[in-house]
């Protein structure tokens, strides 16, 4: 249930009416939008009574919402929600720009990718240091050392740092990360999103390759039902019986996420298409569909990736998208 409370509300009048909600052992979420403040009843609403709330003078109007996810709905929280990530911000009126290697493999190679796409126009730095691989063979990442090596990078270029945890137990090595990714194979490991609501860390979800939108949102609910706000979403692919891509990219995840949530919402287009020639045309969809944001792999040298070598983009690939999908961003501004 939501009340949307009436323009002029002042703050003693939403403290005493938050308080008489609580006594009643309802949970309050308030949205302080530009327009108008929401209050978001969270629990057991089937006792409160909706006509008795509505007649109160600083209610406007009251609504019950039937959906599941609560603290991610937009009918909560009418305003996009901008998360501040060190010096820059994702959502609103931001084009976010995340980009990296698959696989953090040595400083040089992370370090050399950092200062190319950073100068490409890259807002954050990706790189893998736990990988969740389909093999036990296969390169598994460089683990504590692959942290302190986005460190370093971040040292030397100012970009904040995006990096995959798959164990709970690891978070206080995630200490210094900036935006922890929960990774497709773990959006519904429900034990490790409880744990990352109860931190203030940025954590980036991404859209398991079976799942729902709304089993998406409901692993975004668990993170935030912890008291965690920043989420960010991330379509990054779901699978079908297409073969020639890796995956088949979803892109109505976008307006359709963006009509449910307030959150975020980034595209993965090198998970969603497994192949480098499709990334940079897909990342322009992305953006035209309303995107707020990328994720894309880059590698300075694709052929010897020890993970998702075919779809990284070359430093020089990923300046091109970089350029292509600014002109697309302003585009999507003038319509
Ligand atoms: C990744 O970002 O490197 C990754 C493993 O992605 P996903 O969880 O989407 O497969
Ligand atoms: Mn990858």
């Amino acid at each position: 249930m939501i009340a949307v409370l009436r323009h002029g509300t002042n703050e003693k009048q939403i403290q005493s009416l938050t308080s008489w909600l609580r006594a009643q052992g309802i949970d309050v979420h308030i949205s302080k939008g530009s327009q108008h403040t929401v209050i978001g009843l969270i629990g057991d609403t089937s006792k409160i009574d909706a006509d008795l709330l509505e007649s109160l003078d600083i209610v406007d109007s009251v609504k019950r919402i039937s959906v599941p996810f609560k603290s991610a709905n937009r009918k909560f929280h009418p305003d996009d929600t901008v998360i501040k990530v060190g010096d820059t911000s994702v959502g609103g009126d931001v084009f976010t720009l995340i980009a990296g290697p698959c696989s953090v493999e040595s400083m040089e190679q992370v370090g050399e990718i950092a200062k190319s796409v950073k100068a490409s126009g890259a807002t954050m730095l990706r790189g893998g240091a736990f990988k969740p691989r389909t093999s036990p063979y296969d390169f598994q990442g460089l683990k504590a050392d692959g942290i302190e090596m986005l460190l370093e990078a971040k040292k030397q270029t100012g970009l904040p740092i995006v990096t995959e945890i798959m164990n709970a137990n690891h978070l206080p090595l995630f200490e210094v990360v900036d935006v922890i990714q929960v990774g497709a194979r773990n959006m519904q490991n429900f034990e490790l999103l409880k744990e990352l609501g109860r931190t203030k860390k940025t954590i980036l979800i991404k859209r398991g390759l079976a799942n729902t939108l709304k089993e998406l949102l409901m692993s975004a609910e668990y993170v935030m039902a912890g008291g965690n706000e920043n989420i960010i979403l991330c379509e990054r692919g779901i699978r079908t019986f297409e073969t020639y891509t890796r995956n088949t990219l979803d892109l109505s995840a976008v307006p359709m996420l963006q009509e449910l949530t307030h959150l975020p919402v980034i595209i993965d287009p090198s998970h969603a298409t497994g192949v480098a020639k499709l990334v940079k045309p897909m990342a322009m969809a992305a953006a035209a569909s309303g995107a707020d944001g990328l994720m894309i792999e880059v590698h300075n040298d694709p052929a010897h990736a020890l993970c998702d070598g075919a779809q990284s983009l070359t430093p020089e690939a990923f300046d091109e998208l970089a350029r292509a999908v600014r002109r697309v961003v302003e585009a999507v501004k003038e319509i």
